[in-house]
């Protein structure tokens, strides 16, 4: 194999879309070097915030918390919260190394879950949905239910920042995915850093530019622990799955796409935005694109 681009050892990672060639040490710090850089360029962090961790035990949260950790614990607050949505054989599993890794840690940490707070876990929503297409699949009820426990506990923890572990790949799923069902307002909410209000908590999300391959060799190499079968058994119903795959295939023809796709979406980001205005829920202060944001109007559709 060929050698480093930094230095005379062997290069261990090769990254087609620089082209870069790391070895361990070099590709450690590079990640790190994009980590800190992401926070600067998107203005993540000013002085003395409050930082909750959305921390679901997987391999994104898991190293999103121990970078945080390690390069700004000492300016900023670090705090961490999980959600429990009720999905046996899954959440149950993942939100054990969560809490094993983050009491190491001695850092403030909740834990909140869809039964206490809504009333229903994930298989209850999933017993009402099933095959009625009226009010929408089991998986489209799971991620605005978390986003909103998110928010309504971050308030309560004072937090001035929610940070979430996604991805570069879970970003361009989502573009691509907004492209393709045409929804600009969904769009427009897309993003490194989501601007907050009265009662909203913005949300930033440091790992914005770092594949998914990347994080997960990044987590092995610092072996940080996390839950790795990552595939929720109800995703099978995911409409991502299908984007994800046909991303990654282009990803591989055409090194680069993402970053492509992502600098595109940039571009488009303002004038979007000018078109689709921000509003927030009514209810319950959430970002939305109606009076009600989808979480309060699915909880309707349930109860
Ligand atoms: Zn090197
Ligand atoms: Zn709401």
């Amino acid at each position: 194999m060929a050698k480093c681009d930094k230095c005379s050892n062997q290069s261990k990672f090769f990254l087609p879309y620089g082209p870069h060639k790391y070895c361990n040490k070099h590709f450690n710090s590079f990640f790190e070097k994009r980590f800190k850089k992401t926070i600067r360029k998107y203005k993540m962090l000013s002085k003395n915030e409050v930082i909750v961790v959305g921390v679901s035990g997987g391999k994104d949260s898991m190293v999103l918390l121990h970078l945080l950790e390690k390069f700004y614990s000492k300016e900023q607050t670090i705090k961490a919260l999980s959600i429990d949505e009720g999905i046996p054989n899954y959440r149950n599993k993942a939100i054990k190394v969560a809490l094993k890794e983050i009491k190491k840690r001695n850092i403030e940490f909740k834990l909140v879950s869809f039964k206490k707070k809504l009333g229903k876990t994930m298989v209850d929503v999933m017993k009402k949905t099933g095959r009625n297409k009226t009010i929408g699949s089991t998986c489209s009820y799971c991620g605005p239910f978390r986003r909103k426990l998110l928010n309504e506990t971050a308030v309560e923890m004072n937090a001035t920042k929610i940070a979430t572990g996604h991805n570069l790949d879970d970003e361009v799923q989502s573009i691509a995915m907004n492209f393709f069902d045409n929804d600009l307002k969904r769009m427009a909410r897309l993003g490194a850093i989501t601007k907050g209000s009265k009662g909203f908590i913005p949300r930033i999300k440091p790992l914005y530019l770092a594949p998914e391959k990347e994080i997960i060799a990044y987590a092995s190499l610092n072996k940080i622990n996390h839950f790795s079968e990552e595939c929720c058994p109800f995703s099978w119903q995911a409409k991502r799955n299908a984007f994800r795959t046909m991303l990654n295939e282009m990803e591989t023809k055409f090194p680069g796409t993402f970053y492509s796709i992502l600098s595109f979406f940039e571009n488009l980001k303002p004038s979007i935005q000018k078109k689709e205005k921000t509003t927030f829920c009514k209810k319950c202060n959430t970002l939305s694109s109606g009076t009600l944001c989808s979480a309060c109007l699915k909880l309707e559709k349930i109860n």
